[in-house]
């Protein structure tokens, strides 16, 4: 952090920093990517424990993804694989990483103790269009379930199917579950009629984990002002994303700044208790100012540029993320 001023070294230190997103589990299972041990720096990827601590990180969702392979077929044993990954980490290093289930294990964390790790499901083709295996993650541990990746599955169309179709009848099932069992909501990838369909019919308030502002660029993986002002008036949050693809229409030429555009908009609409950050790390190309998780005060540094209060650089680097989870968490 030393590449950082004083104050934002400070402010980035005793903030609460929540990641709503990351893909790095993915890159600790074999089947898809090099493997890497995330107890080691890496020399490739974006996060691993040496990384979060550096970057200053004290909760982080770790999405289970069936991984690109895996979509159609065997995507339950994907996910799974992935899981245990987050658990041969925390068997690990339990003393540096614990996993988050209760809304009490993330009251419990704090700068400087171990990391809080939240199981997410990237999708829920891992369910095999069954009802009963989201109880069974759940068991496991899984605590955010992103209804779909790009495309379309049991439950509802990804933003990539290209269609207008809202939720299944087994989508509505997820919902309902989720909300029953205290496991929040995703609906980023969702395509826009599933997203209206989750506005009305979740009861608790879910998120965006990792979407930015349609309005700053015209892509389908960011929200519309409607939707922004739809999940913020439902107590929900927006992470906003490093994805260069969703920060600029020439991704090559992303750059911070094209991301603090993003969060200005987000807060202009949502309103600044609604917006956070969802790096998906290891899951995307990230810009050069933000290119590994030691770079994550580059964000704190660039709110503090652009006039931000201390107080709300706060809430969109994790507070936010941390009320809402500990609303839906049970
Ligand atoms: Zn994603």
């Amino acid at each position: 952090m030393s590449a950082f001023s004083a104050q934002t070294r400070d402010l980035h230190q005793n903030s609460f920093v929540f990641d709503a997103h990351c893909d790095t589990l993915g890159h600790a299972t074999s089947h898809e990517f090099v493997r890497r041990d995330l107890l080691q720096w890496g020399e490739s990827g974006h996060l691993d424990l040496p990384r979060l601590r550096a970057g200053g990180i004290n909760a982080q969702i770790f999405a289970c993804f069936p991984g690109l392979d895996r979509l159609g077929a065997n995507a339950t044993s994907g996910a799974l694989q992935r899981l245990e990954a987050l658990y041969d980490l925390i068997d690990a290093a339990p003393d540096q990483i614990t996993l988050v289930q209760t809304g009490a294990d993330l009251a419990s964390l704090s700068p400087g103790g171990p990391i809080g790790a939240i199981l997410g499901l990237e999708g829920v083709e891992s369910l095999d269009g069954q009802i009963r295996l989201l109880r069974t993650f759940h068991r496991l541990g899984v605590r955010n379930i992103g209804l779909t990746w790009d495309p379309r599955n049991a439950a509802a169309d990804g933003s990539g199917a290209g269609t207008t179709f809202g939720l299944t009848p087994f989508g509505r099932d997820v919902v309902q579950a989720c909300n029953e069992l205290g496991v929040m909501v995703d609906v980023s990838h969702l395509n826009d009629a599933g997203l209206e369909d989750v506005l009305a019919i979740s009861s608790k308030p879910f998120i965006a984990s990792h979407s930015n502002a349609r309005a700053v660029f015209a892509h389908r993986r960011n929200l519309s002002d409607e939707q922004i002002r739809g999940i913020a008036e439902k107590g929900g949050v927006i992470g906003a994303t490093f994805a260069s693809h969703f920060l600029n229409p020439d991704y090559r030429k992303a750059t911070l700044d094209d991301l603090l555009d993003h969060i200005d908009h987000l807060v202009q609409v949502a309103g600044v208790d609604h917006v956070g950050i969802g790096s998906d790390f290891d899951g995307c190309l990230p810009p050069p100012e933000l290119s590994s998780g030691e770079k994550y005060p580059a964000v704190t540094a660039g709110l503090l540029g652009r006039g931000y209060a201390p107080e709300d650089i706060r809430k969109i680097l994790g507070e936010n993320f941390r009320r809402v989870f500990l609303e839906v968490l049970s």
